[in-house]
């Protein structure tokens, strides 16, 4: 077994976590009298949705969907399939998509319309991180935790071929991108 490279810090654990109760906050402020219906976005953005979700006031349902973009490579492939679909129907509800990562905004771009034809009450966007640099599409995102450049990033839930998903902050791969 071979050791993990540790990444370069890019955004350490406190500003995540900081970054985060604001977000929840906001959330809580904007929904007060409704019912959350939060969307994790799987696999990348598990751990951000597990934090974000504990820091939400608001009664709340949670659902997972699975898309694939990516495979191995660190570039948008542009190809987007839904895995793994909710257990229940949209209609009607106060719909927020939790991502980890926005980077040309085709996944988003996906997602939201293919939510948007189920007919929810309202559909926000939550994102951890936005590559503003990398947009490719006019895409509505409610609210941004961080924005970066563009480079590609691990940790947090994050991975690389499937590895770093448990480093604890947002870290840079120097050397394989
Ligand atoms: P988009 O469709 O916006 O180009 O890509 C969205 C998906 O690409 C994200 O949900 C994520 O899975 C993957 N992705 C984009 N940029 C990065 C990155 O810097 N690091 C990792 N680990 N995944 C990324």
């Amino acid at each position: 077994m071979t050791a993990l490279a540790h990444p370069r810090v890019l955004i350490p654990e406190s500003k995540i976590r900081q970054r985060i109760l604001e977000l929840a906050n906001e959330i809580s402020y904007d929904y007060r009298g409704k019912e959350i219906t939060a969307i994790c976005v799987l696999k990348g953005s598990y751990i951000f949705f597990a934090d974000l979700i504990r820091g939400l006031a608001r009664p709340l349902n949670c659902e997972f969907m699975g898309v694939s973009s990516y495979g191995t490579k660190t570039v948008s492939s542009g190809e987007v399939k839904i895995t793994l679909d909710m257990t229940e129907p949209a209609n009607g509800k106060h719909i927020i998509i939790v991502e980890d990562i926005v980077d040309t905004g085709l996944t988003m771009q996906y997602l939201l319309n293919h939510l948007k034809a189920r007919k929810p009450a309202s559909i926000k966007v939550c994102t951890l991180l936005l590559k503003p640099e990398s947009m490719k599409c006019d895409v509505q995102l409610d609210y941004v935790g961080f924005r970066i450049a563009n480079e590609f990033v691990v940790g947090y839930g994050l991975d690389y071929a499937g590895s770093y998903r448990q480093i604890p902050y947002i870290g840079v791969l120097d050397n394989e991108t």
